[in-house]
């Protein structure tokens, strides 16, 4: 019987397991591939309070440590199924089968890649999914954004003060994100709309040099050089295993607010698969010590 099960070993899971630990709980985190989650392939973070500059993989590892050297087991494997047994929780994963007295989890969510050639090759390399992490690297750049939701216009906002020129690339004439933020860049003088159009091709071997825009009405293509492509098409949510365990928003994410309480007792939810306006490492880390010591409260 764990005190606590955590799944996921992303920067909110470890965090849990960190306070989780050091409240004397024994801790087991449950990871399906490796420990770190989105940020252990970040080449440099540089707005973590309290670190000027560390690589995504040093800060994923130290996290790991960490938790390691306070007691919490770390084990790779899948979750495949939770189960609730009365006021036990039963965690079964793709080797085996385990009984906890709170669950917290910590799955995260991926960005949704646009899905087109080098996409993936040339992350780090001018392609990024999140302005507020890596948009300072791009200062005195032309860059673009794509995308038509509150992500994309506050990536574009927030690259505007960095960047020579902001293109915002958006596949329809109308915008799902928010209208102030949309009046806001209207008015800015390095920022241009590119509408109707989608990116059909990402030029560039080493780094990202360039990419060809396809309109969606006129049919016409366009190259455009850039240092820096931001996609901010949406998020996925990864936690479709909980689904009938526990209430979801409609974009799949679980419900919760700053408590980090869900729909069902003694299960906690941490990070950037719980609802929430700030997927951020500090939002995170931050979800993952409430989560635990909730749990902590919960057990008693
Ligand atoms: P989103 O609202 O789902 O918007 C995704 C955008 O990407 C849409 O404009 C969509 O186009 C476009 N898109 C989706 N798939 C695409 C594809 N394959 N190719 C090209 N474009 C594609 O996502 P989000 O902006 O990340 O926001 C997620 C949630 O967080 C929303 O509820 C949002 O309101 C919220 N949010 C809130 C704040 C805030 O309150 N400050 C800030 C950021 C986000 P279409 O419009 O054509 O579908």
């Amino acid at each position: 019987m764990y005190d606590i099960v955590i799944v996921g070993a992303g920067v909110a899971g470890l965090s849990a397991a960190i306070y989780g630990a050091r409240a004397g709980k024994n801790v087991l985190v449950l990871e399906a591939k490796v420990y770190g989650g989105q940020i252990v392939s970040t080449p440099e973070i540089a707005n973590y309070p309290g670190i000027k500059s560390i690589s995504g993989y040093e800060f994923s590892t130290n996290l790991y440590e960490q938790a390691k050297e306070l007691g919490a087991e770390i084990k790779l494997e899948r979750v495949l199924e939770v189960k609730l047994e009365g006021n036990d929780k039963i965690v079964v994963t793709d080797h085996n089968q385990y009984t906890a007295k709170t669950i917290i989890i910590a799955t995260g969510a991926k960005f949704r890649p646009l899905g087109i050639e080098k996409e993936t090759e040339l992350i780090g390399h001018g392609i990024s999914y999140c302005a507020t992490c890596d948009g300072p690297f791009f200062r005195g750049k032309e860059v673009a954004v794509n995308g038509g939701g509150s992500t994309a216009l506050e990536d574009a906002l927030f690259l505007s003060s960095y960047c020579s020129k902001v293109h915002i690339i958006h596949r329809r004439d109308s915008f799902r994100g928010e209208e102030k933020l949309l009046q806001t860049l209207k008015g800015k003088e390095n920022v241009e709309f590119i509408l109707n159009s989608n990116i059909i091709e990402l030029i560039g071997t080493e780094k990202l040099e360039s990419i060809r825009i396809k309109n969606k009405e006129t049919k016409e293509e366009s190259e455009l050089r850039i240092s820096g492509l931001f996609i901010a098409i949406g998020q996925m949510p990864e936690n479709a295993i909980f689904r009938d365990l526990i209430k979801l928003d409609p974009n799949g994410y679980i419900i919760a607010t700053e408590d980090c309480k869900t729909s069902a007792d003694g299960i906690f939810v941490a990070g950037d698969t719980r609802t929430k306006a700030i997927r951020q490492l500090t939002t995170a880390a931050s979800d993952g010590s409430i989560a635990a010591l909730a749990a902590c409260e919960y057990i008693g």
